[in-house]
């Protein structure tokens, strides 16, 4: 696989300039590997107007493919737009396939993968997370977040209703292993093929693993 780089153009949203930009629609990690980092400090995204000169971050559609590590994340941002054939090809060829919806969700597939983890595990945690906040805390999470800093992994999580008053939680290694043993075999029995791994994934997971969704 290549890298491929293409024509497109945007209009700079400080003076409102029109112009061309290159983009980079599928990252080859064989190919180009310095992307990555790009990709996880979010300046792989970033243009400069050629009339200001002011730089901003545009997003668009993309495909990374880790090709030593078989994995394939697509990110489509119109959440309209279903998985299709890119996801399709790279079933095919025995890749861990994943669609994901934002930024933050592809940054965070990124780093749950660098730790060696399955993320079906860690959003059945995060499922769990969020049920254990709104029960014995009373918080409404709006989304929660994998994430690691030298300490090693944890949550964070923002409130609903933009409230302030978002955190952190520890991520126990413990619980990790024990959904594991409990629902390692399960994730692959009732989802197979299924590429969008997200909040909503394990909602449907639990309801068909315990007949309810809580
Ligand atoms: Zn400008």
């Amino acid at each position: 696989m290549k890298t491929i780089k293409e024509k497109d153009s945007f209009v700079c949203s400080y003076c409102r300039y029109p112009q061309s930009c290159e983009i980079i629609p599928v990252v080859s990690l064989s190919d180009t590997p310095e992307l990555k980092e790009k990709i996880m400090d979010g300046t792989f995204f970033d243009q400069v107007c050629e009339n200001c000169g002011k730089a901003e971050t545009v997003l668009h559609d993309l495909a990374y493919i880790d090709e030593e590590n078989k994995l394939c994340l697509i990110m489509r941002l119109d959440e309209e737009e279903e998985a299709g054939e890119e996801e399709e090809v790279y079933l095919d060829l025995g890749y861990t396939v994943r669609t994901v919806r934002s930024y933050e969700q592809l940054v965070e597939k990124i780093m749950i993968r660098d730790y060696q983890m399955d993320d079906r595990l860690v959003e059945l945690m995060k499922a769990a997370s969020y049920m254990i906040l709104k029960q014995a805390h009373k918080i409404d999470a709006d989304e929660i977040f994998f994430s690691v800093d030298d300490d090693g992994p944890y949550f964070v999580f923002f409130q609903k209703g933009g409230k302030q008053g978002g955190g952190r939680l520890p991520f126990m290694k413990g619980m990790y292993e024990d959904m594991e043993e409990r629902f390692a075999k399960k994730a692959d029995i009732f989802f197979k093929s299924e590429t969008e791994i997200d909040f909503a994934w394990a909602a449907e997971f639990f309801q068909k693993t315990y007949g309810s969704k809580s």
